[in-house]
């Protein structure tokens, strides 16, 4: 077993033009649900999916057949640069306990602590990609006291560090040089349209550093929010707004909702083809956010001061919130007010003469 010291100077094998991309997974402190979510891609066949992305899976620890040796074979051999190392993908917190040794979390049969094999492999890797955002952030993960020492790839909640250091950077998987930071898959879990987008992107040498937001987070899901598209946007146009659960008004102003400043598109681009937090109706709370684990409130309670919500919509002036607010309410029509407090239309639109033929 490779027991060499760590190292982040290790040569980077380049991808030869037409190889498919030689892609890791490894599952660190997280519940496994990034790859769970995968396995509800828009798709009756993933492995046929990702040799069509042109992706090689080299392991997987829930969807490979190769435990044991053979697997630590192969971690020796990326390391040792026998076989291209493309992309490591990490799902799940980094767990850099008890007081930094890492030792919370051991990679069986290896002596070593996940973080250090992480560290390891992140060297010869081309692109390093944070699935999820216990990976990206340290997430649920991170929660609380955070006895672990959890934290993500590049940042710890919105700091950037993390364990591999905010000055850690990667060639690319293109031909062209670049220069990358951690990919941040952000979301709890992951929809599985943006991993294989993204894995795709890479595949295709299709996606570029400033394909990724501030963050690190692919543009292509983190330039939207999740109000964009939410089926209770007339409800939130004259704040007509849910006081249960079950109700169908906007849950912005009492039930906890970040929609308005969640990066995602998860309202654009439903889940399993249909559904999303707010459709099957949970408020949005922000899970492709740092440090959304701990908002200092009950997740589905929205904080307010003289009865104003705290967290209000990214790029919206308070006074104007207020003003516009204000004004909504007061010309919110019947029927949105009724039905926005009930759980069916009690309130069916008027009907009116359109002059259709
Ligand atoms: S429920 Fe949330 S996402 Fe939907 S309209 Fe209201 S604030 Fe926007
Ligand atoms: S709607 Fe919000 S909480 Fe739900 S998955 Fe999307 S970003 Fe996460």
């Amino acid at each position: 077993m490779n027991a060499a010291p760590l190292s982040l100077s290790a040569p980077h094998r380049p991808r030869p033009a037409g190889e498919p991309l030689h892609v890791l997974w490894l599952q660190s402190g997280g519940c496994g649900g990034c790859s769970m979510s995968l396995l509800c891609a828009d798709t009756p066949d993933l492995p046929a999916t990702l040799r069509d992305l042109g992706l090689n899976l080299l392991w997987h620890p829930s969807l490979s057949l190769d435990s044991g040796r053979a697997v630590l074979n192969l971690l020796d051999d990326l390391v040792d640069g026998r076989v291209r190392l493309d992309v490591l993908c990490v799902e799940g917190a980094l767990l850099r306990g008890p007081q930094g040794t890492g030792r919370f979390h051991m990679l069986a049969g290896t002596g070593l602590p996940m973080i250090d094999w992480v560290k390891r492999l992140s060297a010869v890797a081309a692109q390093v990609v944070a699935v999820g955002s216990c990976a990206a952030w340290g997430g649920i993960s991170a929660g609380g006291d955070n006895p672990t020492e959890a934290c993500g790839l590049q940042y710890e909640d919105d700091q950037v560090g993390g364990l591999l250091g905010e000055g850690f950077r990667s060639p690319g998987c293109a031909p062209q040089a670049s220069v990358w930071p951690v990919i941040n898959i952000a979301g709890c879990p992951t929809h599985p349209g943006w991993v294989l987008d993204t894995l795709g992107a890479l595949a295709m040498d299709g996606f570029t550093p400033d394909d990724l937001d501030a963050l690190g987070r692919p543009r292509f899901y983190a330039d939207q929010l999740v109000h964009h598209g939410c089926a209770r946007n007339e409800y939130y146009e004259f704040k007509a707004s849910a006081e249960r659960p079950s109700d169908q008004g906007c849950m912005m102003e009492h039930l906890g909702c970040k929609g308005t400043q969640a990066h995602a598109d998860c309202n654009i681009r439903p889940w399993n083809g249909e559904g999303s937090c707010t459709r099957g109706g949970y408020a949005c709370i922000s899970c492709t956010e740092p440090g959304f684990q701990s908002p200092g409130h009950a997740f589905d309670q929205t904080p307010k001061l003289a009865g104003i919500p705290l967290g209000l919509p990214t790029d919206m002036p308070k006074a104007w919130f207020v003003a516009l607010a204000s004004l909504s309410k007061s010309a919110t029509p019947k029927r949105v007010k009724h039905n926005a407090t009930a759980d069916h239309i009690v309130v069916p639109p008027a009907i009116r003469k359109t002059r259709l033929k």
